[in-house]
């Protein structure tokens, strides 16, 4: 990544800003619990969206930022925490060797069958194991004349390299912290842009939705 982490951060609220003016109130149905990204979040209270803002548009924002830290601290463990990128890298191997393949391990009279009921109308898939399988395909890691990457077994670490990464995780958290402040501080400053695009696009709609729930409310055939 390139640039400072404040030019990162006005790169993501201008792209935000370029965004919300597609916002609309959702007609889904509403979370059940409380996000961990946004609620509670001190960039979301120094970017001013904490209180009154529509989950959706606060965590547009708020995944933004995540992904931000996400991006540096990978590259700076990377760069300077070998152990931890070690374990980390190992740890993703193994995950990938144990990517749920659906097409694998069926019996016989199974195989080769559609893997999905049909859909009805009234009730369509949140995802289907046809999708599934061909996303395992897709990312199929190894050119043909490779050795597939075989599950590597947990090494077990030695007291010392236990001590050193245990370091290791916290200059990371250290980092990661840093760059929190950083970030909010930067955001406090863009403080009134993000307040001007909240007013200018998602205001009016809020308001309209009130307006339109109040006129139903009103209305002669609702039993009063
Ligand atoms: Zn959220």
């Amino acid at each position: 990544m390139d640039g400072s982490i404040e030019a990162r951060v006005d790169h993501e609220v201008d792209t935000w800003l370029r965004w919300l003016p597609r916002w609309r109130p959702g007609t889904h149905r509403g979370r059940s619990r409380l996000c961990r990204q946004c609620f509670g979040s001190p960039i979301m209270a120094t970017a001013g969206l904490a209180t009154d803002v529509p989950h959706a548009v606060q965590h547009a924002l708020a995944m933004r930022m995540k992904a931000l830290i996400d991006a540096a601290v990978d590259e700076y463990t990377a760069l300077n925490l070998p152990l931890l990128s070690r374990e980390l890298r190992r740890n993703d191997e193994r995950r990938r060797s144990t990517t749920y393949r659906p097409t694998e391990g069926l019996d016989l009279e199974y195989r080769g069958l559609d893997l999905d009921p049909l859909p009805t109308d009234d009730s369509p898939y949140l995802f289907t194991f046809g999708e599934l399988a061909e996303a395992t395909d897709d990312d199929e890691p190894f050119p043909e004349d490779t050795e597939p990457l075989r599950p590597l077994p947990p090494t077990p670490l030695s007291t010392e390299e236990k001590a050193a990464l245990r370091v290791e995780l916290r200059l990371a958290d250290d980092f990661a912290d840093a760059l929190g402040q950083r970030i909010c501080v930067r955001l406090g400053e863009q403080r009134e842009r993000i307040r001007a695009g909240i007013a200018a696009h998602v205001e009016p709609q809020v308001q309209a939705l009130l307006a339109d729930l109040d006129s139903a409310l009103d209305s002669p055939l609702w039993p009063r």
